[in-house]
């Protein structure tokens, strides 16, 4: 007999467990496949900073993730007590601030106004320079002219995933190993998915979560899916004391020290890395030369390891967060590219909102998943 569940999920990402987690607290009996293992891809080694201002480096006031990222960043500091007791597992939950640093006057002139701008709606974010600034962060290269001052937390990639899958699981969800190669459907209705072992879970509604391997969808569901994958790369630096109190990013570059005592220095962004996940020299080269310019102290850490992950990418670099038209009871959220663990809560709170009332108050026309039309057209 055909295997069956409330809800199933399909990919075991920051996405699908987060997915996987509102559900299963909501009481529903949900079933998540995976075809590798949990947090296996990028949700598994990213550096989880988690940034209400700055999400993935853009600042923008108009960025129409502002409000899902201010949101999802509350969500993340009310969830930092509750997940690990839910789940037993340490999260690595930590706020310290990010400082985006301007090294020239035509830097200073972008980022100093947009500090004073983002302040009347966040007083947290500041402007400093000077000795306030070198006493906030003394590792910081005394190049900087001044750097905009934001809050931001962070977790421990893996160990949230962990936990969210962890609290499901205590609450009934069930994870299992498998490649789903299809949907099942009758009429317009999802009533399962197809696994590439001929087996099929019958649920009534289904969540496709499957990161930069999304673009599989359109061969499903004939909407186009322009997802695809954008390598990163990341050093593990050890670093002698003191450490970094702040994070530092720069042009899509940073430093953030972990709660396992490692400092993260990152990251390279290849679009046209296709799905080969390895680092390689020419990424640790670029990481180096700009850990080293945003704090040249770091020439005494010693590197520790250096790790890869695929970010998945749409074509406009927003999000696809919603019901797949066309289709009933059939979600995606795919696409988040440098703001997955940051968005992570929000969005599949989102996607929990739709299955369980059909709506959300959050505006999420942007992140449609039928703004791009179908696969034939
Ligand atoms: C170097 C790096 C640093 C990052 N830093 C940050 C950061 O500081 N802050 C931040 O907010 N974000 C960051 N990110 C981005 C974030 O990691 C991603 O946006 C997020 O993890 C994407 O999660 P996902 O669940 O959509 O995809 P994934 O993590 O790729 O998960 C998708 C899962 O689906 C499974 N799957 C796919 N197809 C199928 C199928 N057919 N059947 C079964 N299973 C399937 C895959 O095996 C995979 O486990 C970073 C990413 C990288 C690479």
């Amino acid at each position: 007999m055909a295997e069956t569940a409330d809800v199933v999920v399909v990919g075991a990402g920051v996405m699908g467990c987060g997915t996987a987690y509102w559900l299963s607290r909501a009481g529903y009996q949900v079933l998540v496949v995976e075809k590798e293992a949990i947090a296996c891809g990028a949700s598994g080694m990213a550096a989880a900073m988690l940034e209400a201002a700055g999400h993935g480096a853009r600042l923008d006031l108009d960025d129409p993730l502002a409000e899902l990222a201010r949101v999802g960043f509350a969500l993340h500091r009310e969830l930092a007590s509750i997940l690990p007791e839910e789940s037993g597992v340490d999260i690595g939950y930590r706020e310290n601030p990010v400082l985006h640093p301007a090294f020239t006057e035509d830097e200073v002139a972008a980022l100093r106004p947009r500090a004073l701008e983002l302040h009347l709606a966040e007083p947290e974010i500041t402007w400093l320079e000077g000795d306030d600034l070198w006493q906030l962060e003394p590792r910081l290269n005394r190049q900087a002219l001044g750097a905009m001052v934001a809050p931001q937390a962070q977790v421990l990639a893996y160990r949230f995933v962990l936990a969210l899958a962890r609290a499901a699981e205590r609450r009934g969800m069930v994870m299992r190993h498998g490649e789903v190669v299809g949907l099942e459907r009758q009429g317009a209705r999802v009533t399962g998915v197809r696994l590439r072992s001929g087996e099929t879970i019958a649920a009534k509604y289904v969540v496709l979560a499957m990161g930069p391997w999304s673009g599989q969808v359109e061969a499903w569901t004939g909407l186009r899916v322009p997802v695809y994958p954008v390598r990163g790369q990341l050093l593990e630096l050890r670093v002698p004391d003191p450490q970094l109190n702040a994070s530092i990013v720069w042009q899509g570059m940073y430093l953030v020290h972990k709660a396992d005592g490692i400092t993260l220095a990152g990251t390279t962004e290849e679009h046209d890395s296709g799905f080969v996940a390895q680092p390689t020299a020419e990424g640790r080269q670029a990481i180096l030369e700009a850990a080293l310019h945003l704090a040249p102290s770091l020439e005494a850490a010693e590197i520790v390891g250096q790790v890869a992950g695929l970010r998945p990418c749409s074509q406009d670099r927003l999000p696809l967060i919603g019901a797949v038209p066309g289709w009933e009871e059939l979600y995606l959220v795919s696409g988040h590219f440098r703001s997955g663990m940051l968005l992570s809560l929000i969005s599949t709170r989102i996607i929990a909102d739709l299955i369980l009332t059909g709506q959300t108050a959050l505006p999420i026309a942007p992140f449609d998943p039928g703004r791009f039309g179908s696969a034939e057209a």
